[in-house]
């Protein structure tokens, strides 16, 4: 029996139950890839920042985001699973690039009120939801920060069951509706950017996600954990249960 769910297992049995399976049912953790790793420790020097900015309206200098992103770096990187062809000088120069570029671009627009904010709320299927809000900013927007190789799809945030499962927990938490929900997404293009997306939950919404919850923990106590090859992660690159799978369910590993 599930103590809580948590959005990152919901989105991990709607991309593949069988991975979800090998991780949450068998107890396979994986050690993070380095991209992983490198988005890790940018959130964790915009989570320092906004901390400080909390308590003193202001944002901290960009060296000291750079040093606190580069000693997560260096503490991280020791349980990172690196890939042949990653660098971990080059991951690291890139975790500070982004960092700066959070500290330019996006830093001076937000005041925090609630940073890293934890919640557990009842729901109707029966298992609490988990989660952690990465920062509601004074004016009641909800914001995740996000980094990525490529561009964002411009309706990221209207889908994103992520954003939808944060403005559920605000509304439980503080009684009130959110003013927004946002992604402040930090891209690595070759003229790196910020990009914001921004959107509106409704009540619908909310009440999408909790069937889908619904219906995603009755699979799950059906022990239905069959493999998805068709989604985006499905490659032996990005998937670390690929050759277990492969012995699993057949196939070739290739
Ligand atoms: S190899 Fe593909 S089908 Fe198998 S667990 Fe990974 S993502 Fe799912």
């Amino acid at each position: 029996m599930l103590e809580h769910f948590s959005i990152t297992q919901l989105n991990m049995y709607l991309r593949c139950p069988a991975q979800y399976g090998f991780r949450y049912v068998d107890g396979l953790i994986l050690p993070p890839t380095g991209a992983l790793t490198k988005g890790r420790v940018v959130h964790k020097g915009a989570e320092h920042n906004y901390r400080q900015k909390a308590k003193t309206q202001q944002d901290v200098s960009l060296e000291e985001i750079r040093d606190v992103t580069a000693a997560a770096f260096d503490k991280e990187a020791e349980g990172t699973a690196w890939e042949k062809e990653e660098d971990k000088g080059r991951t690291k120069d890139e975790a500070l690039m982004l960092a700066s570029l959070y500290h330019q671009e996006i830093a001076s627009k937000v005041q925090p009120l609630f940073i890293e904010h934890e919640f557990i709320i009842p729901t109707a299927a029966g298992v609490p939801l988990l989660g952690y809000i990465d920062v509601i900013d004074d004016q009641f927007i909800i914001r995740d920060i996000k980094t990525a190789s490529k561009a964002p799809a411009g309706s990221e945030a209207a889908k994103s069951l992520q954003l939808t499962a944060y403005a559920y927990a605000f509304r439980e938490l503080v009684g009130r509706e959110e003013t927004a929900v946002a992604l402040d997404y930090l891209v690595q293009t070759k003229q790196p950017k910020a990009v914001l997306l921004k959107a509106k939950r409704t009540q619908a919404d909310i009440d999408r996600l909790l069937s889908i919850m619904q219906s995603v923990l009755t699979a799950i106590k059906g022990g239905n954990f069959y493999p998805n090859p068709g989604n985006f992660m499905c490659s032996a690159k990005a998937c670390g249960y690929w050759e277990r799978c492969h012995q699993k369910f057949g196939g070739i590993s290739v």
